[in-house]
C-alpha cells in the first residue's frame, strides 16, 4: 500500500498578514476553501491509516480556523505527531491549551530585528504579537523551529537569526525566497523554485481539496480528495511530482550544501534548512554542517 510520513494540511488561505513573498498569495479576502472540518477529519484518518508521522497544518494562518483546535485534538487522538506552521500573531486560548500535549510543535517565520523593516515584510504591525508568542512557546518549553526567510539583503537575515537565539529558540535557520505567488517574477508556474523533495513521502491537501506534493507546486494537482481517498491519490501525486521536477532539482542546485545542524537532531535536514544540494553533491556522503554541534551527522539529500 502507498505510504507517507507527512501530510501538509493547508486548511485556509486566509491570513492578517499580507506578506510581500506569500507563496500562496494568502491575505485577509482568502478563504477557508471547500474542505469542511469533517472533511479534514476524513482525511487525517485516511493519513493515519497509510502510516503518516506527522500531520503538518498551515495556511494562511492556521489559527484563524474556528475549527483548529478540534481538528489539532482528532489528529493527536489518531497517534500521530501535529505540528502546526503559524504566523503566531494570534494564538487561541484553546490552542494554547493542546500545545504542550508531548506529539506537538509549533514553527513559523521571521524576517527582521528590526520591527519596522518585519512589519514592512508582513504588511502589518507584528513584529511585538509574533515576539511575544515565541517568548511563551520557549517558556513553555514548547517544540518551536524558526525559518527567517531571506527576502532582500537590506533585512540583515543573520542578525534576525542572532536575535531568535537570544529568545531562546535553538532550532532555527535561515531560508531562501521562493519566487511563487506575490513573489513571483514569471508568468506561469516556475518548478525551480522548488526544492525538489516533493511528493517523497509528503502529500499536500489544499482547502479546496486538491492533493498537490507540496503547497509551493499548488499547481501540480493529482486528484481531490473529495472524489477519491487520500491512499488512492499518493502514488499519482508521487509520479506527477517525479515526472514535472526533477528538472528543478537539476538545473537550479546552488552551493553550498551547507545545512545547518541543531542540537538533538539526529540528522540534518537539509529540506527544513532551505539548503539545496549542489548539482555535485553526493548524497551518499555527509554534509558538513555549517553549525557542527554533531559532526557526525548524515544528510538527508535529493536523491
Ligand atoms: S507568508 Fe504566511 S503570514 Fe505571510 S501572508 Fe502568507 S500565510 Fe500569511
Amino acid at each position: 500500500m502507498a505510504a507517507i510520513r507527512l501530510l501538509q494540511a493547508e486548511i485556509t488561505g486566509k491570513c492578517q498578514a499580507r506578506c510581500v513573498h506569500c507563496f500562496n498569495d494568502s491575505g485577509p479576502k482568502g478563504s477557508n476553501g471547500t474542505m469542511t472540518a469533517d472533511d479534514w477529519r476524513r482525511v487525517f484518518r485516511q493519513a493515519a491509516d497509510v502510516g503518516t508521522e506527522v500531520i503538518q497544518i498551515v495556511g494562511g494562518e492556521p489559527m484563524l480556523h474556528p475549527a483548529l483546535p478540534d481538528l489539532i485534538a482528532h489528529a493527536l487522538n489518531l497517534g500521530v505527531r501535529v505540528e502546526v506552521y503559524s504566523n503566531l500573531v494570534y494564538v487561541p486560548s484553546r490552542v494554547w491549551d493542546l500545545l504542550t500535549h508531548p506529539r506537538m510543535s509549533v514553527a513559523t517565520s521571521w524576517y527582521s530585528a528590526d520591527p519596522a523593516e518585519h512589519n514592512r515584510i508582513t504588511g502589518r504591525p507584528t513584529h511585538a504579537r509574533i515576539k511575544a508568542n515565541i517568548l511563551a512557546l520557549v517558556a513553555r518549553s514548547v517544540p518551536l523551529r524558526v525559518g527567517v526567510i531571506d527576502i532582500d539583503p537590506r533585512q540583515n537575515a543573520s542578525q534576525a537569526l542572532e536575535e531568535l537565539r537570544r529568545l531562546g529558540v535553538t532550532d532555527c535557520g535561515i531560508d531562501r525566497v521562493r519566487h511563487l505567488g506575490r513573489a513571483t517574477t514569471t508568468t506561469s508556474p516556475d518548478t525551480s523554485q522548488l526544492c525538489g523533495h516533493c511528493g517523497q513521502g509528503i502529500v499536500t491537501v489544499l482547502p479546496s481539496g486538491d492533493v498537490v506534493p507540496c503547497p509551493m507546486g499548488r499547481w501540480l494537482v493529482a486528484g481531490s480528495v473529495h472524489s477519491n481517498s487520500l491512499a488512492d491519490l499518493i502514488d499519482p501525486v508521487t509520479a506527477l511530482a517525479r515526472h514535472e521536477i526533477p528538472a528543478a532539482t537539476g538545473v537550479t542546485c546552488r552551493p553550498p550544501c551547507e545545512p545547518q545542524c541543531h542540537p538533538g537532531q539526529d540528522q540534518c535536514a537539509p529540506e527544513k534548512d532551505g539548503c539545496v544540494p549542489t548539482k555535485n553533491c553526493n548524497p551518499a556522503q555527509p554534509c558538513k554542517p555549517r553549525n557542527p554541534c554533531r559532526p557526525d551527522v548524515t544528510c538527508r539529500p535529493t536523491p
